[in-house]
């Protein structure tokens, strides 16, 4: 099972985006409020304080992703070795991915070069990919990352042992706010394939013959 993230441009992704924020905050704004004009009147069960948290909590992280997603940033302007930026970003996950009892492993042919990118997009793509992996294995398990140069692109491949990706929801990753994941906010992967394209790369995921997904990136040399 192969899926490419290449959806219909009809509706622009600003559009498609701006749709479905009004829509996601709308949900957890009507609950705050409800909750709020309780409280004006008097009539506030302390109960709903952690409802109140999480809802706040949900228009946090919406937010979050969108800011990174907007942060102006000039693609490809300047040479970067993507070994490094992974590097970076292994480093920066390894005491969440130590605690969850994840193993990243990486494997090179070491003839890389660099490659113009922005580097603080690519990082926020590795960053998508690997939390995605980790959030696919909640017991722990491996990650291990290939990298290395495929005639004129780069190839970098994510390799989880988690749960897999269900035929039926294969169909819809990539869309936003399309999340299988009880705090999930659905907007990983539009975001990866957003940037990636930007880059005039490719993203792609396979369910993996065993066990676990691939996370395939393609970028041009
Ligand atoms: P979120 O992580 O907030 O759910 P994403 O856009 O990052 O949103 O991912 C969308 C969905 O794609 C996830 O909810 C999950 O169902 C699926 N998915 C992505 N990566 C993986 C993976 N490595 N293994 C299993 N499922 C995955
Ligand atoms: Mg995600």
């Amino acid at each position: 099972m192969k899926v490419q993230l290449n959806h219909s441009e009809k509706l622009s992704v600003a559009g498609r985006l701006a749709a479905g924020v009004a829509h996601e905050i709308r949900n957890p704004v009507t609950v705050l409020s409800g909750y709020l004009q309780l409280m004006k009147n008097g009539r506030m069960n302390p109960d709903v304080i952690p409802v109140m948290l999480d809802e706040v909590n949900r228009i946090n992280s919406i937010i979050n992703e969108f800011l990174l997603l907007s942060k102006p940033d000039k693609p490809a302007n300047e040479k970067h070795d993507v070994a490094l930026i992974l590097g970076e970003v292994i480093s920066f996950l390894k005491a969440e991915a130590e605690e969850a009892g994840i193993r990243v492993s990486v494997s090179t042919d070491g003839r890389l070069g660099s490659i113009r990118c922005s580097k603080d997009q690519l990082k926020q793509v590795f960053i998508n990919v690997m939390k995605n992996a980790m959030e696919a294995m909640p017991g722990g398990g491996p990650i291990d990352i290939e990298l290395r140069r495929d005639g004129r692109e780069l190839l970098i491949r994510f390799l989880d042992a988690g749960e897999g990706i269900a035929g039926k929801d294969m169909e819809r990753l990539g869309e936003p706010f399309y999340t299988t994941k009880e705090n999930g906010t659905g907007l990983g992967l539009m975001i990866c394939q957003s940037i990636i394209s930007h880059h005039q790369g490719n993203l792609v995921l396979y369910g993996r013959p065993e066990k676990g997904t691939c996370v395939e990136i393609r970028l041009p040399l």
